[in-house]
């Protein structure tokens, strides 16, 4: 069933890394900024890989969540997709004012600084490479959703509610570092600003609505307890990150995890050409995924595995369909078919079964069908 030829997109991200590390030079490289280990050069871990990818080239797959015990990449997977996205609008402003706020709200949208600023004809945005947005353990909800600023509030007299982290996230990755640990009130307004694409924030008699529109990606590590289950629900797919079985691949891991560290520079550079041509595959596959329709045995496949998995929640199907878009739109084809079901099955759908609810809807249905032999029973003998 599995498509075939395959493209070079996927060629490149299920066979990396194909080439060994020659002998590095030792450097020292003191304080300096240190190249993130390249993401096609972490061995296995091809699910969690193919998840990142398909969520980078259709946002519309709902987040990754990457479910695994530490030390097994997640974190240096995530921070290695800086290099495979395109660039994005990013405000220059604190309050986060873009030419797209001014064209939908007008003049009043944007803060007095932009106002003057448009008026000398100046960018409100610039074009810039997408960022990861790592949120703090320890961040506060006001750090989340944006507060006053009470060093302008006392300086000037003037009070503005400052845009948050979700705020700065938008238009970038928001990365979640073991979600499962965040209380439930930040977990709540991040998962619905996702949702919606913008969140409103308030002080008192100040309102102010941000756009945030991000990718998310959680991690999280099951030693340190459960994700709840309504909030396990809303992550589009989970990457199931398991240590490496293969002797031989924890050899060529150690291999090039030792060559990054002697000589951060040279190894990404190794890789470099790589790097750049899955980043402009990734690019050619979103713009292919509009026209990306699903074909009707794919379309059959779907709903039949979600029958019979037996799953409520119909954020099954919105995901197992747009990841299974993306998968037709990075093998280049603008139809998909019942392999590229297959191929995003397993994170698309796993975890979303309640053994809870199906006792639950058991029980109830037993109930139902009491209560629905007295009715007709006593309505049959009026
Ligand atoms: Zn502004």
């Amino acid at each position: 069933m599995k498509p075939k030829p395959q493209s070079q997109l996927l060629d490149l991200l299920l066979n990396s890394p194909a080439h060994r590390i020659a002998k590095l030079p030792d450097v020292d490289y003191g304080q300096a900024i240190v190249e993130p280990f390249p993401f096609l050069a972490i061995v296995g871990q091809l699910e969690m890989k193919l998840a990142l990818i398909l969520s980078l080239i259709n946002p519309r797959v709902g987040g990754v969540l990457l479910i695994g015990p530490r030390g097994t990449a997640k974190t240096t997977a995530v921070r290695a997709l800086t290099d495979l996205l395109p660039s994005a609008r990013r405000s220059l402003c604190v309050y986060g004012c873009t030419e797209e706020m001014l064209d939908e709200g007008g003049m009043d949208a944007i803060c007095e600084n932009c106002r003057e600023k448009m008026g000398y004809g100046q960018p409100l945005t610039v074009a810039d490479r997408v960022r990861i947005i790592e949120l703090p353990l320890n961040a506060r909800l006001e750090d989340v959703v944006g507060g006053i600023n009470e060093r302008i509030a006392l300086e000037q007299n003037k009070v503005r509610l400052e845009r948050g982290i979700l705020g700065h996230a938008d238009n970038q990755i928001l990365y979640i570092d073991e979600v499962n640990l965040l209380p439930d009130t930040l977990t709540d307004a991040i998962l619905d600003a996702a949702a919606q694409g913008h969140y409103t924030a308030r002080r008192g008699a100040l309102k102010l609505r941000y756009r945030s529109r991000f990718l998310l990606i959680g991690s999280m590590n099951p030693e340190e307890g459960k994700l709840r289950p309504q909030i396990m629900d809303r992550f589009g797919l989970r990457a199931v990150v398991r240590g490496l079985a293969d002797p031989a691949w924890r050899y060529q891991a150690y291999e090039q995890v030792a060559a990054h560290q002697q000589n951060p520079d040279h190894f990404a550079a190794s890789y470099a050409e790589a790097t750049m041509a899955l980043a402009d595959e990734i690019e050619q596959a979103r713009q292919r995924l509009p026209a990306v329709q699903i074909g009707e045995a794919a379309r059959d496949l779907g709903l039949k595995l979600v029958q019979e998995l037996a799953i409520d929640s119909t954020r099954a199907e919105i995901t197992l369909f747009e990841a299974a878009r993306a998968h037709a739109a990075a093998d280049e084809r603008k139809q998909v078919e019942p392999g590229d079901v297959q191929a995003v099955a397993m994170p698309a759908l796993r975890m979303r079964q309640s053994d809870h609810l199906s006792r639950f809807f058991a029980e109830q249905e037993a109930e139902d069908q009491r209560m629905k032999n007295i009715v007709d029973e006593f309505t049959n003998h009026q």
